[in-house]
């Protein structure tokens, strides 16, 4: 990542900046700079809590951790499992895009539209105490994430967005800048990963960590039917003699593995519909639905829920930059778009 130097024509001002602080993936949008940094949200620590890697780094430490060392998720299922490392990696980022230490920057951060007001006012606690300027304002994931797609969420049609992150997946149905009805999973890729290393383990005896779990997710997996069935070998360890070992599995296999939780967000996408209202169900037959996220790159996403709904379905352009993107532009235009983002809960 590329550490450009703070300027301004303006003299010292703070850097104004918004967080997409995702289950998965951690994005920091600078304004008039754009994405400046994209990291695992991971933390690498000791047993006495100081942190020895963050990002990437931390990331290729999970599962290959000596005892002494903890990698850390802060965020896992769309929550703060861990408000103390949530602020170390906050900080950290943070410090990376920031001029100097005495600097608040102004703040926009993005979280999932399910979490509850005392989990929102730990982030923004977080972030406060990470070094951002009071009030820290907060937008809804999917109503960033539909900014972020290009999607005319102030206008008076509906538009629909669901993105499916590590964590969590968040569907809704937006229009004249408000989310009209919507449905906010616990659940995401990361779940796929856990059901893949338990389909291997039952059918094949095999453990594998969690990383080799993604990968096969994204080789193997897929969301639909139609989808043409491969092989590929993966490699684990036998679960009773704990030997090295390599299994042949198959897009079927997995198919089958993440099923359920295929299964859930496609159900999450069809409750939505159903509780939209007439006229904005009519503007979706037209739009298309159109998905964000890391997940929605899983193959077969996009004519599973096609074939489920009967409604068009696309990805966003940039399906895992479009959360930060879309808090990344309610800072460019602030005074415009200020009304779709909330500070009130804790200034
Ligand atoms: P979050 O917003 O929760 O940080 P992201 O939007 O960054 O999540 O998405 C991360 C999730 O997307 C992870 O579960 C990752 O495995 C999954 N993912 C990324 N690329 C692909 C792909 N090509 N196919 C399937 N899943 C993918
Ligand atoms: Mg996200």
């Amino acid at each position: 990542m590329v550490k450009r130097r703070f300027s301004s024509s303006s003299g010292i001002v703070g850097r104004d900046v918004a967080i997409d602080l995702g289950t998965a993936n951690t994005l920091v949008y600078v304004r008039g700079e754009g994405i400046l940094i994209n990291e695992p949200s991971v933390v690498a620590v000791t047993n006495e809590g100081v942190p020895m890697a963050v990002g990437s780094e931390a990331k290729r430490m999970l599962g290959r951790t000596p005892a002494h060392i903890q990698a850390i998720r802060p965020l896992k299922d769309g929550v703060i499992a861990n408000f103390d490392i949530c602020e170390k990696m906050l900080r950290y980022f943070i410090q990376r895009v920031s001029p100097g230490r005495f600097i608040r920057p102004r703040m926009v951060i993005c979280v999932p539209s399910g979490i509850t007001p005392v989990e929102q006012r730990a982030v923004q606690e977080a972030a406060v105490s990470a070094g951002a300027k009071k009030p820290v304002y907060i937008i809804e994931e999917p109503m960033a994430a539909a900014i972020g797609a290009g999607l005319p969420v102030q206008e008076a049609s509906g538009s629909m967005i669901v993105d499916i992150g590590g964590g969590t997946t968040e569907v809704a149905m937006i229009s004249l800048g408000g989310v009209v009805t919507g449905q906010s999973i616990r659940m995401g890729g990361d779940r796929m990963d856990e059901d893949i290393i338990a389909y291997l383990k039952k059918e094949h005896s095999l453990t594998i960590g969690s990383r080799t779990a993604e990968e096969v997710k994204i080789v193997l997996g897929t969301a639909w039917s139609g989808s043409e069935n491969r092989y590929a070998e993966v490699r684990g360890q036998d679960m009773v003699s704990g030997l090295p070992k390599t299994v042949v599995t198959s897009t079927n296999e997995i198919r089958e593995a993440i099923s359920e939780v295929v299964r859930s967000i496609v159900d999450a996408v069809k409750v939505t519909l159903d509780e939209t209202p007439p006229e904005l169900a009519a503007d979706i037959m037209e739009a298309g639905i159109v998905l964000a996220g890391g997940g929605a790159l899983l193959n077969g996403m996009p004519p599973r829920i096609e074939e489920e709904t009967g409604m068009p379905v696309r990805l966003a352009p940039n399906p895992l930059h479009a959360v930060a993107i879309g808090s990344g532009q309610s800072l460019e235009e602030f005074d415009a778009l200020e009304g779709l983002l909330f500070s009130s809960s804790y200034d």
